[in-house]
């Protein structure tokens, strides 16, 4: 098994993750969360939440709705951009994305361009194919009582999309805010949520899923000083994934997007790379969009974008820098780099080492033994006092206090404490540390 497959293994499992409709044999491109997985989750979205809009005067929160106004979509461009080179085998039928299974071309590859790279089907191996064709990648609905066999202008009429990506529920509260609160520039808007891209080949886990959850900042400035703001957004982004979310510094690697790369909205983008167990892989991106949004808002809605600064009274329509993550993507960055087998006194663990903010339990609480009603009691106590004082503490008392450090060095819980016969007298307790694996007596006051 490579290390990608060991962490599919432990996350199904203990219950991090469960594959999407699992009962039925699945769903391609979605991916459940499992009791600890959704403890991880919610752990780094709140950290996120806290770090950039609890923590700072200049950040508010929005929570938009998924279903927007089609013309949302028609103004920012995903209409008609929003799409991948679609290619087919004409032996075999299957689909691919073009510039995912040849070498050294984008997403605007042409069909002749595909055709001169000479690649194999890799399902059948042959070489022949259709034409290259654009495939929109928003998933269409539909709004209101529509039934099969209503005309088609009364159907078209009625589409709306899952929202690609949350951004445009920040853009087009931007004058919601400004009417309301007149924050003073620079200023950001954050939100968390769902967003949705019906990927021609999900693959790779939960790093290309079909519906995935983003934390997004659209960050409003003056447009003379976007570079300075620019590296602001930079440096912070540093800051959240290595000191709060734990992540080794020397895996994450930024790529500079050469234009030709780069989305049609954005004028600068840095990739945050990661290196995955498979290679590679973007955790976030820092994108440049100037005033694109807001300008096509303006024109597609008549109503005016401008910002007046306070002080200067100047009037202009603010720029625009966005940092945007993928929870599934950190969530699998922080797994990755938490996953270790090591060898304590001859016998091989597996461990995760997740940073103690993250993990799901900060302490799992046991008697030595189960069948001494004293001990229990007792250690019921430490559990309930635990519990009230920090909500994720969890209780074992199955199989031999080996098997149960075995169990908790896997789902990440960062100290064991046990209740033996010495706590009865002098109430310490044994506290057992995840990754030295080494013991310590500890008063229970101190806990
Ligand atoms: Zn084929």
């Amino acid at each position: 098994m490579d290390s990608l497959e060991k962490i599919v293994s432990l996350c199904k499992r203990r219950g991090f993750i469960f594959p999407g409709s699992d009962v039925y044999g699945g769903f391609a491109g979605t991916w459940d969360f499992g009791p600890l997985g959704v403890s991880l989750k919610k752990k780094i979205m709140d950290e996120w939440w806290k770090f950039f809009v609890e923590n700072r005067e200049d950040i508010y929160g929005i929570d938009a709705a998924i279903l927007m106004n089609p013309k949302t979509w028609e103004a920012s461009g995903h209409t008609a951009t929003f799409a991948d080179p679609l290619v087919e085998c004409k032996e075999c039928k299957s689909r691919f994305r073009a510039d995912k299974i040849a070498k050294n071309i984008n997403e605007s590859v042409t069909t002749e361009e595909f055709l001169k790279t000479h690649t194999k089907c890799p399902v059948c191996g042959k070489e022949n194919w259709g034409p290259i064709r654009k495939f929109n990648m928003m998933f269409a609905t539909h709004v209101g009582a529509v039934l099969p066999d209503d005309d088609q202008e009364i159907t078209a009429k009625n589409i709306a999309y899952l929202r690609p990506e949350t951004a445009q529920g920040i853009f087009t509260n931007y004058k919601n805010v400004v009417d309301t609160i007149y924050p003073d520039i620079p200023f950001g808007l954050a939100q968390q949520g769902k967003a949705f891209r019906n990927e021609i080949s999900p693959r790779d886990f939960i790093l290309r899923d079909r519906e995935c959850s983003q934390m997004e900042i659209e960050y409003f400035v003056n447009p003379t000083t976007w570079e300075d703001n620019f590296e602001k957004m930079r440096n912070l982004q540093h800051e959240f994934l290595e000191k709060i979310m734990g992540l080794p510094e020397n895996k994450i690697h930024e790529l500079e997007v050469p234009a030709e790369d780069r989305a049609h909205y954005s004028k600068r983008t840095i990739d945050f790379m990661f290196e995955y167990p498979n290679g590679q892989e973007e955790l976030m991106g820092l994108a440049y969009r100037t005033d694109f949004d807001l300008t096509n808002i303006a024109k597609a809605s008549g109503k005016s974008m401008d910002y007046r600064d306070k002080t200067t009274n100047e009037t202009f329509i603010p720029h625009v820098i966005e940092p945007s993550i993928g929870v599934e993507r950190l969530f699998l960055a922080i797994l990755s780099s938490a996953y270790t087998e090591d060898e304590i006194d001859g016998n091989k663990r597996t461990v995760l080492k997740l940073p103690a903010n993250l993990a799901p339990f900060k302490f799992c609480v046991s008697p030595l033994l189960k069948n001494k009603p004293e001990l229990v009691q007792k250690a019921k106590a430490v559990y309930d006092k635990l519990r009230t004082k920090y909500g994720n503490v969890t209780w074992d008392d199955s199989g031999n206090i080996g098997k149960r450090y075995r169990k908790q060095d896997e789902i990440g819980t960062p100290a064991c404490i046990v209740i033996d016969f010495d706590t009865l007298e002098d109430d310490t307790v044994t506290v057992r540390d995840r990754d030295t694996t080494e013991q310590t007596r500890t008063s229970i006051a101190e806990l």
